[in-house]
């Protein structure tokens, strides 16, 4: 069956180039980074040269790049380890920030930490000067670069402009937003960053942390001293080689797939326009270029995505992480939604191997199950009626 995978946003598919640059490390090449003897020092060389290349891309320094199993140890990390080495007292995050961001400072919260939301506008946009009223020179900020459900890019320059002009630091989660916008680490002021390899054609399970040179920063993980003691743990070395290789290859393609993501999601919203009462939910002005999310009136994002799954095509129901709690995501809350349009959201994400041939696929799909899962509705029906008489 012709499959069109449009969930880019919760995971990708792995490079060709970065699986091949894996396999000698979970075949012959086993050895632990740690190790003295050959197959050691092998891992060893394959970590370092992938730290290095990871670096580069990213405008870092070596020693302020630490693995990590993904984006989620890196948000934690980062807010707990700060916390934990007397860098802050007080946290802040956007009310739009990934769950592992959120849940972690609800969790500090209820342990006493003094914790506040910052409240982006309808587009999902933080504004620096709001931020700036907030934070005291004890205050650790994170904010993401761009959103995984709508596409919001965010300001994180002048944040972190204004953040570090009252004195506090600046986390900012970069998961959704490499691969697609270009990073510079040295330039754009965050103290610390997240990164996460399957978000931009690596394997699952390995990220990045990044701690500018000088940040506050206790260990989360005790243990060995890898990672000069940041991190303990044997590295996943297969992981780090394939995630350094994927980093590359999307950074090379940035500006090409970005204009290509842009008009394949123009092509879309044109075709979703068609349908009846549905509502554009990326209004931002900068966006990610391959995120695409709907709300449909009087259905259930839920169960359009579920349709669409039977007719081969993989989309999200609002975002990955809230499906199957049957509850409207928080950042379309966020923004203003009610929960009724919230609940009714589908996110579409298109990605490197997105085709221009699966737009029209996918607006075909759309109108077919929204029409199907409305003449369902009797509320439809009665609406349907009223319009005719
Ligand atoms: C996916 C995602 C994460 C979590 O990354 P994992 O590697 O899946 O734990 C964090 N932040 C954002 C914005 C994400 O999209």
């Amino acid at each position: 069956m012709d499959w069109i995978y449009a969930d880019y946003a919760a995971t990708t598919p792995l490079i060709p180039q970065a699986f091949e640059s894996m396999l000698p490390w979970l075949q012959q090449r086993f050895g632990n980074a740690s190790s003295l003897h050959r197959a050691g020092t092998q891992a060893r060389k394959a970590v370092e040269n992938a730290r290095r290349t990871i670096a580069a891309v990213l405008a870092a320094r070596c020693d302020e790049i630490f693995f990590t199993s993904g984006g989620t140890e890196s948000n934690v990390s980062a807010i707990r380890g700060v916390l934990d080495a007397g860098g802050a007292k007080r946290l802040a995050c956007s009310a739009i920030e990934h769950h592992s961001v959120l849940h972690t400072l609800d969790d500090l919260h209820a342990r006493g930490v003094a914790t506040q939301t910052l409240i982006p506008d309808g587009s999902g946009l933080l504004d620096p000067d709001t931020i700036a009223e907030k934070v005291d020179s004890d205050t650790l900020v994170s904010v993401h670069y761009a959103n995984n459900e709508i596409g919001t890019v965010e300001p994180i320059a002048q944040i972190a402009k204004q953040v570090h002009a009252r004195g506090g630091l600046f986390h900012c989660d970069c998961v959704q937003a490499a691969g697609h916008l270009p990073l510079d680490l040295e330039n754009c002021g965050a103290d610390l960053a997240s990164f996460s390899a399957h978000k931009f054609g690596g394997p699952k399970g390995v990220g990045i942390l990044y701690i500018r040179r000088g940040t506050p920063w206790h260990a989360l993980l005790t243990g060995g001293a890898q990672e000069w003691g940041k991190r303990a743990g044997t590295e996943n070395v297969a992981g780090i080689v394939g995630m350094a290789k994927a980093l590359e290859l999307s950074c090379c393609e940035i500006d090409s797939e970005a204009s290509r993501l842009r008009e394949l999601r123009a092509q879309l919203e044109k075709g979703v326009a068609g349908i009846a009462c549905v509502r554009n939910n990326v209004t931002a002005a900068t966006t990610l270029p391959g995120i695409a999310n709907f709300s449909f009136s009087m259905i259930e994002g839920e169960n359009i995505a579920t349709l669409m799954d039977q007719k081969g095509i993989a989309v999200s129901p609002g975002s990955a992480c809230a499906a199957g709690l049957h509850e409207p995501s928080h950042v379309l809350r966020a923004i203003g939604l009610p929960p009724d349009v919230a609940l009714g959201a589908v996110r579409i994400s298109l990605g490197r191997e997105s085709k221009a041939s699966d737009i029209p696929k996918i607006v075909q799909a759309l109108t077919q199950t929204a029409a199907f899962l409305r003449f369902l509705q009797p509320a439809w029906r009665d609406r349907a009626q009223h319009k005719q008489e």
